[in-house]
Order: C-alpha cells, then structure tokens, then sequence
C-alpha cells in the first residue's frame, strides 16, 4: 500500500512530490510521458513569461541566463530537482482507471510496453494539467491533418500560407516566430482587438507587422470550414473562402474532469472547477486532493506553474495532521 500516489508529473506533480517527501512521506509519481511532459511540448524555442525564480520548486534555485528562461532551461532544471530528490517517478505509464473502496483507491496503470499495472493508496493527488485537452472549434475539417492545436517550429511553415486561430500570447507568438521563416500569415480572431493578457513586450511588434501588411489580420471572424486546400471565414457581414495550407489553432486548453468525475468529484456549477477546499486542496472525496490547473474552473489560465507549484505544500500539510 502507498502512502501518496501522485497522477502527472507535470511541475506541479513534482512540486507536490518534494512538498510529501518533506513532510516524511514517500510519495510515487506515475506519469505517462516523461518528466514535465508538457514542458517538453511547448514551442521549441519558448522563452518562459514568468522569471525562472517563479518557477521554482521545493526551494531549488533555479539559475537561467537571461531573466526568463528557455523552454530547454526549465526542462533541465525540473530534470535535475526531481533526480536531486530522488524522487519514485514512474515515467510513460499511463493511470487508465482509480475507484475507492473502504481501503482506499486503487490505481490502474498501462506501461509503454501494453503490460497493466494496480497500484493501492492511502492518498491520490491528480495532477494531470490540461496539455492534452485542447479547445474544439467543433467545425468541419478539425481533425485534418493540416491542422494542429499546438505549434512546435517554424521551419515546416517556409513559403506556406498559414491560419493562425486565436488572438492571445500563444497564436501571436506563434505568428511572429512563421513571419520569420517566409511563412504567409493570416490571424484569425474572434474578437475586435487583442486580449489584454498579450504581453506588453510582444503586442507593438505584432501591430507593427499587422501595420505593415506582413501579418494578415482578420478581426471580429471566425473559421467555419476547413477543406485541404482552403478556409472558410466568416465575419459579420459575409462568409468567404480563402487559399490555406496549414491551420493553427491556438485556442488553449481546459483541464478534463472525467477522471474526477468518475471518482465523485463535484464541480462548481458556477466557475465548473473540481469543489475542493482551496486550504488543503482536499476534493469532496476524502484522501483525494488536486494539484496545479487541473484546480481551475472555466478559465483554466487562472492556475499556472507560479501559483499551482504551491498547492503541494498544502496537501501535504494536510496528509501529516490527519
Ligand atoms: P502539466 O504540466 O500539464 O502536467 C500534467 C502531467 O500529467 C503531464 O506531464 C501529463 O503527461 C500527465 N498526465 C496526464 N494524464 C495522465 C494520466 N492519465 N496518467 C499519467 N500521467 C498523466 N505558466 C507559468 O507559470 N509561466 C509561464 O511562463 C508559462 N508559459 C506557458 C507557455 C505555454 C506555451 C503554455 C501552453 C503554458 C504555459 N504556462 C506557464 C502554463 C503552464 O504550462 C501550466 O500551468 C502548467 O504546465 C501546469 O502544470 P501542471 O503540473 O498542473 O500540469
Ligand atoms: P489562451 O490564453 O487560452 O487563448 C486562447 C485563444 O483562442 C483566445 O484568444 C480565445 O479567444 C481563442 N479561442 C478559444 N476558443 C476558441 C474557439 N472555439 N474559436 C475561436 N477562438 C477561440 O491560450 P494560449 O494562448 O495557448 O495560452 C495558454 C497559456 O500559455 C496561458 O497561460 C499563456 O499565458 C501561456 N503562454 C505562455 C507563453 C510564454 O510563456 N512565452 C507563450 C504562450 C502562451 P478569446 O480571446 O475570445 O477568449
């Protein structure tokens, strides 16, 4: 029987697993990528928003070059905290099912080689982020596979006409980054203005190149079809088709609720986030806590690694009073 069984090790996972071992327990992380998995998807040449102190976890300083750090950086660095802590991690083993009984949970596992796994648990923490689950347009043409939800290079871009779907920190970074290569860039957005959560570093570089003509802007629009050779468009006058090789859909992601669900979890109708206690991060189901985003409600940005690296502490605080 383990004492803890940590689901995700994502930097909050881990975070929590130095927050257990700390407090005296032996925490075992089962997580079914590699270690900060969706670190390692991000953009290649990603530069953090957040300076590398904010991004620390279980009091290991984290040194970068410059302020912020690179993608490659955080991915060393969580690397080396979780070896530092020696820390029981069970990489490319997927949880596939948990159920309570009066004994505790028990935890089912696949591994990379299709052999299944029971674990049993005094305690779960699920921390599973919300990489995996990207927001639908929920048109016809998503699931080509011209068309992706996240955007890794430029490169394959080169000489390509290329629809970028959103107006947030991922689509116009993204749009820079296919300008550079010779790509032809259409952004396409439902609203009338960039979000004010685009950073301020960023936006007068994006609205010099939409001034220019280099960077097409579509405001107020929205895509309605996606064929392999063209998009369909469609603003508040009129609806028209338009030439595209690749889409980008950088719409963002919303953690998935089903595993919480299936265990008992409540959600918050009104923000629809896990019901835990925010002191101890304790969900309605005794023993089962939530750590990093997989906490947030409808707007799921409102956790992120500078504040949901914290919630380990409390869970383990709460694991040694009872
Ligand atoms: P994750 O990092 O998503 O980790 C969850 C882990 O769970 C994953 O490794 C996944 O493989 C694993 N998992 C999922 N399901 C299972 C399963 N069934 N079995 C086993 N394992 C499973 N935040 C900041 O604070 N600063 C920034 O500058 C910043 N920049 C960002 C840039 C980009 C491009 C993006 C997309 C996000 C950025 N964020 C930033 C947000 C940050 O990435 C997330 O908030 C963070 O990853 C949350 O950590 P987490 O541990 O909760 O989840
Ligand atoms: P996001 O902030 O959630 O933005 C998603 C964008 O897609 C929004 O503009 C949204 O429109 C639009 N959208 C969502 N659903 C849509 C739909 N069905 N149809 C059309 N448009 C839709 O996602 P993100 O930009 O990927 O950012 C995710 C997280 O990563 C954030 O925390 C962000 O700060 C972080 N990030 C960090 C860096 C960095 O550190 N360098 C870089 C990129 C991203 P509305 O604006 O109308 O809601």
């Amino acid at each position: 029987m383990e004492q803890v069984i940590i689901v995700g090790g994502g930097p909050c996972g881990i975070a929590a697993a130095i927050a257990c071992k700390q407090a005296g327990f032996d925490p075992l992380v089962i997580e079914k990528g590699s270690i900060v998995q969706s670190i390692y998807q991000y953009p290649t040449y990603l530069v953090f928003h957040s300076t590398s102190e904010n991004l620390e976890i279980g009091n290991y300083p984290f040194m970068s070059v410059q302020e912020k750090p690179t993608r490659q950086e955080a991915l060393q660095y969580y690397r080396t905290v979780a070896e530092r802590e020696q820390l029981r991690v069970h990489t490319y083993e997927k949880v596939i099912a948990v159920n309570r009984d009066e004994k505790g949970f028990k935890v089912e596992t696949k591994d990379r080689f299709g052999k299944s796994h029971a674990y049993r648990a005094q305690n779960l923490i699920m921390a599973t982020g919300y990489f995996d689950h990207p927001n639908h347009l929920g048109i016809p043409g998503e699931d080509l596979l011209k068309v992706s939800h996240f955007y890794q290079e430029a490169h394959p871009y080169h000489q390509m006409k290329v629809a970028v779907i959103g107006g947030k920190n991922s689509a116009i970074d993204a749009a820079l980054d296919l300008l550079r290569v010779g790509a032809e860039v259409t952004v396409i957005y439902r609203q009338d203005q960039l979000s004010p959560s685009v950073k301020a570093w960023v936006r007068p570089v994006f609205e010099s190149m939409v001034d220019k003509g280099k960077i097409h802007m579509l405001w107020n629009t929205e895509v309605t079809r996606i064929t392999a050779e063209s998009i369909t468009v469609k603003d508040k006058e009129n609806e028209r088709t338009i030439e595209n090789d690749f889409v980008l859909a950088l719409t963002g992601f919303r953690p998935d609720r089903a595993f919480l669900e299936n265990m008992g979890v409540q959600l918050d109708e009104q923000h629809d986030a896990p019901l835990h206690d925010p002191e101890t991060m304790e969900t309605n189901v005794p023993g089962l806590y939530i750590a990093g985003v997989i906490a947030a409600g409808r707007e799921a940005n409102a956790i992120f690694i500078e504040n949901g690296r914290h919630h380990g502490s409390k869970i383990a605080r709460h694991m040694l009073a009872k």
